[in-house]
């Protein structure tokens, strides 16, 4: 059984675990980040008390559908820093996401939280990609679009495993020739890769289809995407056409090309494997929920909303009920790693329909009744 310090550590380790030791190792974590935030956080504590959840009591992985969830929407309310488990002047970075409706969601971290982030995404890119130098050719989104995306951070961390690097800030006139351009000028010195969301290196494959240009890239490039295809949805393909295209137009191998699934609120980012199946990070657990009833785990491989569980998080608690919709598949992979798989089907409404037993007003009223009463018991 591995600590999340040991996880952290060893990121490889931490994804070939006996599938006994994984179950053990992440009950073992959530419990502890779980009791942790129940002690520090009235909101969380309310919620615990609500339910009758004793994270302390979780002693089994099928436990861990006990714990309480923040809806995502929650994020995007005024009051938010009711979720902070930290002080607000503890939180070193602030990230925004204009969100599909237009509501600005924030992600507050503090500085325990982001090292612990950091740690885990450079661990988890060097477990999945091998990537040890190289030039990295980033695609990146007008900061309207990467906000809502949140994959500016994600990627520029990426950024740090490269030799050289080039960023191409794209908008509706993407520049593709200045994006070959680079390409051209890295080839023979380094392996060129290219990251980006999904819409935009499907733009630069339509440019190469439509100019008739070739460009064979390295034996071991690599694609890598986050993102999805957002508003650009009448570009979108299915995943395995896209592999195809950036097999036939780029000569990079489709094992090679590489897609992540994550989320502005969550430190989780699930990477694909070789095989393009999705790594769920060991210290998280996926549970799948029933749209019409979220406090209810669905069995296996069935299809719901999905609910990420995260023991990185101390700035709040990392139990999150998103919008998306997906399933999950335990065991061992073909590529040998053990634990979850997440297989994302789409996003959901964005409404943030899921509710926490106690809702902010209930709470924030509950406190102001408390403090009210307060002086009647002194003077008493
Ligand atoms: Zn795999």
């Amino acid at each position: 059984m591995l600590s999340l310090a040991q996880m952290l550590g060893n990121v490889s380790q931490a994804h070939v675990q006996s599938p006994d030791d994984w179950a053990l190792s992440v009950t073992d974590v959530l419990r502890d980040a779980a009791i942790y935030h129940q002690a520090r956080n009235g909101f969380y504590r309310a919620q615990c008390d609500a339910l009758g959840v004793d994270p302390a009591a979780i002693n089994d992985i099928n436990d861990l559908q006990d714990l309480p969830l923040l809806p995502v929407g929650m994020f995007k309310r005024p009051d938010a820093q009711v979720l902070l488990t930290c002080s607000l002047a503890d939180v070193e970075t602030e990230t925004q996401s204009s969100g599909t409706h237009g509501v600005q969601s924030v992600a507050r971290r503090n500085s325990e939280t982001m090292t612990r982030a950091l740690v885990g995404l450079i661990g988890t890119y060097r477990e999945f990609f091998n990537l040890s130098g190289g030039a990295g050719l980033f695609l990146n989104p007008t900061d309207a679009e990467a906000s809502e995306m949140g994959l500016l951070k994600d990627f520029n961390i990426l950024n740090s495993v490269f030799d050289h690097h080039a960023y191409l800030v794209a908008d509706q006139a993407f520049d593709a020739r200045a994006a070959l351009e680079h390409l051209s000028r890295w080839k023979g010195h380094m392996t060129r890769h290219i990251i980006g969301p999904p819409f935009l290196i499907g733009r630069l494959l339509r440019f190469l289809e439509q100019e008739r240009i070739t460009m064979r890239l390295d034996p071991y490039s690599m694609i890598i995407t986050l993102g999805g295809w957002k508003r650009h949805t009448a570009d979108a393909i299915p995943a395995e056409d896209f592999r195809q295209r950036c097999h036939d137009l780029l000569a990079v191998r489709p094992g090679n090309v590489r897609d992540m699934y994550g989320m502005i609120e969550s430190n989780m980012l699930a990477v694909e494997c070789h095989l393009h199946r999705k790594h769920v990070p060991p210290w998280c657990y996926i549970s799948i929920r029933d749209p019409g009833q979220v406090g209810k785990e669905l069995a296996p491989g069935g299809s719901g909303t999905i609910a990420i569980l995260d023991a990185l998080n101390t700035s709040y608690p990392g139990f999150l009920l998103t919008d998306d919709v997906g399933d999950v598949e335990t065991g061992t992979c073909g590529c040998g790693r053990t634990g979850q798989v997440i297989n994302f089907r789409g996003r959901g409404q964005g409404g943030g329909l899921g509710n926490c037993p106690v809702s902010i007003e209930r709470y924030l009223d509950s406190r102001t009744a408390a403090n009210d009463e307060a002086p009647a018991l002194v003077k008493a």
